[in-house]
């Protein structure tokens, strides 16, 4: 059974080569990206805030992102850029994770309680073939005033997404095919609204908010048909090198370049994936819909 995640489908779209290293063989590099373990915690703090609430139990956002951000350097070789530095990444998420509940609040969103546990960060598996399946973790599903539910993806990028994205990121659809599958073993409604709730990672740091609408029928239908030729090829070993032209090749941002293009192994290590905003502690829970 091949169980592909979103961020799989995509690399494999990006390059078959760097995706066969990643995910098929496991390499990463060394160093971990700044952006990944930046984001890593501020998810823990961000989300975790909405689980510990809705446990009734004092939780500390801040203070949550700061152990993490700190367990991360002690722990994790980490590549910084040239925009932000360890101090100014520490500044920024610990303004972020203050901010969060203040700007969650505004929406008017609670996340859904379902019988399988709160939805934030619930991994969810989907058989869309009887041997391939779709698997993802959408970070929240939550509920507005009007029993609508809303599938939300919390992200930390420079810049806010293009206008509209919400409305066409294949992420996001993913979700809904997956919160959909379970929604009526859970007694739930499907999807109506799909957001990014983007915490920038700016010197002036702050929550902003991109909606969109349901995924259309048809855009599922084509997300799902992709997904089944992608299983195929990989299932077939096919996982070609795309070098593209030079004004948009993925190999000018690819840190598996080196052992793309030499075979050294040097600056790389083979087995644990890298971290993908670990779920939260005692939150976790897998289920399939067939
Ligand atoms: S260097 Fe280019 S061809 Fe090689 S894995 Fe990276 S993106 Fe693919």
């Amino acid at each position: 059974m091949l169980w592909l995640r979103p961020t799989a489908v995509q690399r494999y779209e990006s390059c078959g080569e760097q995706s066969r290293l990643v995910d098929k063989e496991g390499w990463r590099p060394n160093e971990t990206s700044s952006a990944l373990v930046f984001g890593d915690s501020v998810h823990r703090g961000c989300l975790g805030a909405l689980v510990a609430r809705a446990d009734g139990q004092a939780f500390d956002p801040e203070q949550t992102f700061i152990a993490r951000w700190e367990h991360h350097l002690s722990t994790t070789n980490i590549q910084f850029n040239s925009t932000h530095g360890e101090e100014s990444l520490r500044e920024i998420g610990r303004a972020l994770c203050r901010s969060f509940l203040a700007h969650w609040d505004t929406l008017g969103l609670v996340p859904v309680l379902s019988d399988r546990g709160l939805l934030v960060e619930q991994r969810l598996r989907v058989r869309l073939s009887p041997t391939v399946g779709l698997s993802g973790e959408p970070d929240i599903v939550a509920m507005d005033g009007n029993g609508q539910i809303w599938v939300i993806d919390l992200k930390t990028p420079a810049t806010a997404s293009f206008e509209g994205f919400a409305g066409i990121a294949e992420q996001l659809t993913a979700y809904q095919i997956l919160y959909d599958a379970h929604a009526p073993s859970m007694g739930l409604p499907p999807v109506s609204h799909m957001m990014f709730l983007e915490g920038l990672k700016q010197n002036n740091p702050r929550w902003v908010v991109q909606t969109g609408p349901r995924h259309s029928d048809s855009w599922v239908r084509g997300y799902t048909e992709k997904l089944l030729k992608t299983a195929q090829l990989m299932q077939e070993g096919y996982y070609p090198r795309r070098t593209a032209a030079a004004y948009n090749s993925p190999c000018s941002q690819c840190d598996m370049a080196i052992l793309c293009q030499t075979g050294q192994t040097e600056g790389y290590v083979k087995g644990k994936r890298k971290p993908e905003t670990p779920p939260q502690d005692g939150n976790t829970q897998v289920t399939e819909v067939a």
